[in-house]
């Protein structure tokens, strides 16, 4: 038996060739592809500054860097998400601001941002959870109140609409992510999107080292063919982050295929629904939501508890995994919650903290494989071992009747 994985990268003859024609080239960093993959996520977005980087992390490093976020600010985050959004925050030395989801669509509650709000915040660093557009509408509203900035993480939502407008056009700067479980990779990277010219000139002055604007554009000097005189210019302590050729080239050619990418994405998801609808106990997610068009990242179903006296919801989660497992199938927790990660949780921004649906529905969350080429059998295969497992533990965990 082969086991199902919980995701998995969908590379083309396509994206070979393309990679493969970048190492016949002199060129394998600062060169055509990066512009090319720039230019794309520029186009797709409607948003005239793109500037790729190594990864998500680090697209988020530079976002905050590039507003002058720093010690001292408080930057409100959720705590329902990938341990790098807060580490983001902790890399430039302000504090995060945990604040509580929304638990229909695992975003930022607005309400609960605007009481977050003091004289030191400075940004609103808002996460489109699992390619579920948050309520920008409200979002910016706030922040326009406070005079704040908005950072979008749309590491989990490329493609994704809120008001027909894409996820990652809202905000003063947005950050996607390429890891391979994404829906497009290119391996490791990300990108960062702004309207703001001074901003995006920031960035690719931070990504290269800290060379000044004009210089840290291109690799020209690598090539003998531009004046040396400003290529050790460095304006202020930057850093590499640059994306290579290679990881452009893949980018560019995922980037073309989003439409047909997102659209098998959203079958799987249906198929799910439709295979996963009759189990008792599980809590499907949502596959359409008011003003939203979800880009699907992963499928997230939430565990029923047991009968009454039976286990915790997170222990009963756990063995359902287990059994998963037994079968081959890989399952994950998303998330488990920032505030409680050991790294974060004797932090001052963490310690003591409570926040009741993050923690609630953290205990209760299973992804299941999900991926651009998972087949209905593969998914067949998912359904049934998910409704044997809950069955059986239903019954094993059900407190004796006297
Ligand atoms: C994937 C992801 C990132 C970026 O991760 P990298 O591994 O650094 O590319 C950032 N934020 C969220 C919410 C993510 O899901």
């Amino acid at each position: 038996m082969t086991g199902i994985p919980l995701s998995a990268p969908d590379i083309t003859q396509a994206e070979i060739d393309a990679v493969t024609a970048v190492l016949r080239t002199n060129r394998l960093s600062l060169g055509p592809e990066l512009e090319a993959f720039e230019a794309g996520m520029a186009a797709y977005h409607g948003v005239r500054g793109a500037v790729a980087v190594s990864s998500g992390t680090a697209g988020l490093h530079l976002a905050l860097l590039a507003l002058g976020i720093g010690e001292g600010c408080e930057v409100i985050v959720p705590s329902f998400t990938f341990v790098a959004v807060a580490n983001a925050v902790h890399y430039v030395g302000a504090t995060p601001v945990f604040v509580d989801i929304d638990p229909v669509t695992l975003n930022l509650d607005p309400v609960l941002i605007e009481l977050a709000i003091t004289p030191r915040t400075r940004a609103i660093l808002v996460v489109h959870t699992f390619g579920v557009p948050a309520e920008m509408d409200r979002i910016r509203q706030i922040a326009e109140r406070h005079s704040l900035a908005v950072i979008e993480d749309a590491c989990e939502a490329i493609g994704a609409e809120y008001d027909s407008r894409k996820a990652g056009s809202f905000g003063d700067l947005a950050v996607f992510g390429f890891y391979p479980n994404k829906q497009i990779t290119t391996g490791e990277g990300g990108c960062v999107l702004t309207r703001d010219p001074n901003l995006a000139e920031r960035l690719r002055s931070l990504r290269n080292h800290g060379r000044s604007a004009q210089r840290a554009l291109t690799a020209e000097d690598d090539h003998g063919s531009a004046a040396n005189s400003t290529r050790f210019e460095h304006v202020e302590i930057g850093y590499n982050y640059r994306l290579s050729e290679l990881a452009s080239a893949l980018g560019r050619v995922q980037l073309s295929r989003i439409d047909e990418i997102l659209s098998f994405r959203r079958a799987s998801a249906e198929r799910y629904q439709a295979l996963l609808g009759e189990i008792p106990g599980i809590e499907l997610p949502p596959t359409s939501l008011p003003r939203r068009s979800i880009s699907w990242f992963v499928y997230v179903v939430r565990l029923g508890s047991t009968p009454e006296g039976g286990e915790r919801p997170s222990a009963l989660r756990d063995r359902v995994q287990a059994a998963l497992a037994s079968h081959g199938i890989a399952t994950a927790r998303y998330f488990a919650p920032i505030h409680l990660q050991p790294a974060w949780s004797s932090d001052p921004a963490a310690r003591g903290l409570r926040l009741l649906h993050t923690e609630a529905i953290a205990a209760r969350t299973l992804a299941l494989p999900f991926f651009n080429r998972i087949t209905s059998n593969q998914q067949e295969q998912v359904a049934e071992a998910l409704s044997a497992a809950i069955e059986e533990l239903w019954f094993l965990t059900r407190p004796t009747v006297s």
